[in-house]
């Protein structure tokens, strides 16, 4: 069962025909309980018609629905939007929505990504990312992560078609929660959302890699690498000192036997750090050995940290490196304004859409 206190959208179908049992009721309320949540998205139990008043006071004294308090709301319609939601103990978490057309040449039409946190925080600790800055508070409930999605959509009338756990948080250190809460996302009952549509990035988990390999869905994995040698991204992203480059890769194997598809490189450039033509030629090999691709990312600057982006001579000759070895790379990089910088210190990564062949990538 989720976490307390419970939210409705946590809970699976099968939950909810377990919570009709034991109150003897039969089964086809838990159904009715999830069209009201999932397709008639009402914000109160109170609403739901058809379950009798005894029911619906039994729900309102166990559950809450999890449409969350938006605490600040920044951006306009057509930007990208981010909104600060508040959770049950007044903790503040970060949903970033990417609407359809935001820039890049108009390519994303019909594909509004949603960017979600899976902690409060993140123990992970690596040097360049602000969400590690005030440490580590709690995961997130399943209920909580769907949540997000929910309230989103409710706030802005869209429909979100891709999601990416690129939020606050690691979400393979809360591996329970995120799986639940895909699930939930995926169920036809439930959001609906097509598996390929939910990327799930990772600072590089290797153990829970491979647990996550073997769930019956196919979910699009983003690995955080950040270097291509230990000594590079140990310096960091202390996870590595756990998990050497050699381990990530051994799990990614695993993962591909399992899914059999393309996995995502993220790769910040993060000048003198580790956007060497060295760096980007022992990536190079590294990715070739797994079917992957790689996108590369200019560090966006935070407050208060010392790292830069390099300039964009060195961000093409990296580029080029990766490119000359037949590797799939893209280059992120912002046109009009910044949209990374209207998401703050979260990293937004659509898995596809954005990605034009490295050739062609803007100059
Ligand atoms: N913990 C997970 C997911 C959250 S971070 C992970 O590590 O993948 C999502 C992405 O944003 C990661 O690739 C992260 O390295 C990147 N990121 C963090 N801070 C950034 C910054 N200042 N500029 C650019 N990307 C950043």
């Amino acid at each position: 069962m989720p976490d307390s206190p419970q939210i409705a959208y946590g809970m699976t179908l099968d939950d909810w025909i377990e919570w009709m049992e034991e109150r003897d009721q039969p089964k086809f309320r838990a159904k009715q309980v999830v069209e009201w949540l999932f397709e008639k998205r009402v914000s109160s139990f109170d609403e739901m018609t058809n379950l009798s008043r005894d029911l619906r006071d039994q729900l309102i004294g166990e559950f809450t629905i999890g449409l969350l308090p938006t605490v600040r709301l920044t951006g306009s319609q057509d930007t990208t939007r981010k909104f600060l939601f508040q959770l049950h103990d007044s903790r503040l978490i970060e949903t970033v929505k990417i609407p359809a057309n935001a820039n890049f040449d108009g390519e994303r039409s019909g594909r509004l990504t949603l960017c979600v946190s899976s902690q409060v925080g993140c123990a992970y600790d690596c040097k360049f990312c602000a969400s590690g800055l005030a440490g580590f508070t709690r995961n997130l409930s399943a209920g909580e992560i769907v949540s997000q999605v929910m309230t989103a959509e409710h706030e802005t009338g869209d429909k979100v078609r891709n999601i990416v756990f690129m939020g606050m948080g690691e979400p393979l250190a809360n591996l329970t929660n995120l799986t639940r809460a895909l699930t939930i996302l995926n169920a036809d009952w439930g959001m609906n959302l097509g598996a390929r549509h939910m990327t799930v990035s990772t600072s590089g988990l290797a153990p829970q890699i491979e647990k996550l390999a073997t769930i019956p869905m196919q979910i699009r994995l983003a690995i955080s690498l950040h270097g291509a040698t230990d000594g590079v991204r140990e310096r960091i992203m202390p996870v590595n000192k756990k998990y050497s480059i050699n381990r990530l890769f051994e799990a990614l194997e695993v993962w591909f036997r399992h899914k059999k598809q393309m996995i995502t490189f993220e790769y910040i450039l993060i000048e003198g750090v580790n956007d060497s033509v060295e760096q980007a030629a022992i990536l190079a090999k590294r990715v070739k050995s797994l079917h992957a691709k790689v996108n590369l990312i200019p560090y966006n600057t935070v407050e208060g940290l010392p790292w830069k982006r390099p300039d964009i001579p060195a961000q093409d000759a990296f580029l080029r490196v990766l490119s000359n070895a037949n590797i799939t790379a893209t280059i992120r990089r912002e046109k009009g304004h910044d949209i990374d910088a209207a998401c703050g210190q979260l990293r937004l990564q659509e898995d596809e859409g954005l990605e034009r062949p490295a050739s062609s990538a803007q100059g």
